[in-house]
């Protein structure tokens, strides 16, 4: 099949590289010269394990394409799909902007029978409006055409998106027009492996499906961490609180780690957006106003264990800490609403100075820290330990899980450890003599 993507970001460029792997001829347009200039050599980026291999083998052998020319990407396309942002707007609403504009401009370039599909994540209602956009632009042309816009969200987790995107749970088809159901299914059927997986249902119950499905993880996120709190006051430990809750198989070993709140370009904004379309329509909803309200209280709470430590030594205004991790998860070089970055920030306005290193994002955090005389951005994990007062741990990074203790002891001024993660066992800090602040658990002084 013939298929444009608009928007060659983490899900536009990760469904472009994907599809044309099955050997779908793909037409990728981004409005950002720069970016496409670089995919149109291989040079992916984004980090994401798998994708620049990806592209540059359906580059080589002429599958993917990239322009910046919507009109010359859609013009063989049976299906375009849109892959642009969706930011928050101030009020927690979504900037729906980039969505409306690609829509705008499909329908000024619309030469045959298209179908539409929204993967980005946008609130209930948007392809309907998406519809009546293409129309009015057709008619102010004064042309008539029939075309389709499908509700198909994307789930795929930045880290994994490779793997995800050809190997997924399931994948949800909005549209009730079934030829179109049935084009889709075919487009899908090699990543489906099983019918089961591909689910058909009307454009909205697709939008409303997406926002639930991240409202749940984030829900299970702050319940963990509202837990690992109350562990703290009652002297548990949240690590066999887990494991003791996630045997029951309603419950799940999935998603209930604690630590510093979710973050990222997705739950955060998603969560919000559902909230502000439920109050829009008259509906207090109070669990996901909580889940919210938990999420950006945790990201709090670790700058706080870092500046009561010191309290009794004279605060931390003036004092080194390395941080470990600066993405919003592992595997990703994605900051975008990083709780790392917000700790980072808060402690550094307290007047600590912050040498951080990450595997994945340190290039982004370099250019977001540019100009902060309070922190930099190192490239080796040992070096930004040296003379530091403590270290702490942010991002649950593979590289972090067995460090060389004797060594980070050897650099540190004093053995401390904030392992906000969770990701070291009492033995090892114990026996390596560490004084170690966590999440949940009792602290090892
Ligand atoms: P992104 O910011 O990484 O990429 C968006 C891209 O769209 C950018 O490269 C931008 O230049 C481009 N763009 C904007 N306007 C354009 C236009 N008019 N024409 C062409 N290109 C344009 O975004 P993302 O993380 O890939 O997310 C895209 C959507 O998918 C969002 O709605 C997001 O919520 C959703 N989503 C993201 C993830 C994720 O893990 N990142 C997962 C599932 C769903």
């Amino acid at each position: 099949m013939n298929v444009c993507i608009v928007g060659t970001g983490y899900v536009g460029l990760v469904t472009a590289a994907c599809l044309a792997e099955t050997g779908n001829h793909v037409f990728c347009v981004d409005i950002n010269d720069g970016i496409i200039q670089r995919l149109k050599t291989g040079d992916v980026h984004i980090f994401e394990p798998g994708l620049e291999e990806l592209v540059q083998r359906n580059l080589a052998e002429e599958r993917l394409v990239f322009t910046t020319s919507l009109k010359d990407a859609m013009a063989s396309a049976t299906l375009i799909f849109s892959c642009v942002g969706t930011p928050s707007m101030e009020d927690g609403s979504c900037d729906l902007s980039a969505v409306y504009r690609v829509a705008g401009q499909v329908g000024d370039n619309m030469e045959d029978h298209k179908i539409v599909v929204n993967k980005s994540t946008v609130p209930v209602g948007t392809a309907a409006r998406v519809r009546e956009i293409i129309s009015e632009r057709l008619a102010a042309r004064g042309v008539s055409l029939d075309f389709d816009v499908v509700s198909n969200p994307e789930f795929l987790k930045e880290g994994d998106a490779v793997s995800d995107f050809m190997k997924p749970d399931r994948i949800i088809i909005g549209t009730d027009n079934p030829e179109v159901a049935q084009l889709m299914e075919n487009l899908y059927e090699p990543y489906a492996r099983s019918r089961d997986k591909l689910i058909l249902m009307s454009p909205k119950s697709a939008e409303m499906t997406k926002y639930a499905a991240n409202c749940m993880l984030a829900a299970k996120i702050s319940f963990i961490n509202e837990i690992a709190n109350i562990c703290e006051k009652v002297g548990a430990d949240v690590r066999d609180v887990r494991a003791g809750i996630g045997s029951d198989h309603r419950i799940g070993y999935h998603f209930i780690y604690p630590g510093v709140g979710y973050g990222g370009s997705c739950f955060p904004k998603d969560v919000r957006a559902l909230i502000h379309t439920a109050a829009d329509l008259g509906y207090v909803p109070e669990v996901l106003s909580a889940v919210d309200n938990v999420n950006n209280r945790q990201r709090q709470m670790v700058a706080r264990k870092v500046q009561s430590f010191f309290e009794s030594a004279g605060g931390v205004s003036g004092r080194v800490l390395a941080v470990w991790g600066l993405s919003f998860k592992a595997n990703t070089d994605d900051i975008r609403h990083s709780p790392a970055i917000d700790i980072v920030n808060e402690l550094s306005r307290a007047g600590m100075q912050i040498r951080a290193f990450d595997p994945g994002a340190g290039q982004n955090a370099k250019q977001m820290f540019a100009g902060n005389d309070n922190v930099s951005v190192g490239d080796k994990q040992y070096e930004i330990l040296d003379g530091a007062h403590a270290l702490a741990v942010l991002t649950d990074w593979h590289q972090f899980r067995t460090p060389d203790f004797p060594g980070i002891e050897k650099r540190l001024k004093q053995p401390v450890i904030f392992d906000a993660r969770n990701l070291y066992s009492t033995d090892l800090i114990v026996r390596h003599n560490f004084t170690c602040i966590r999440t949940g658990r009792p602290d090892i002084i």
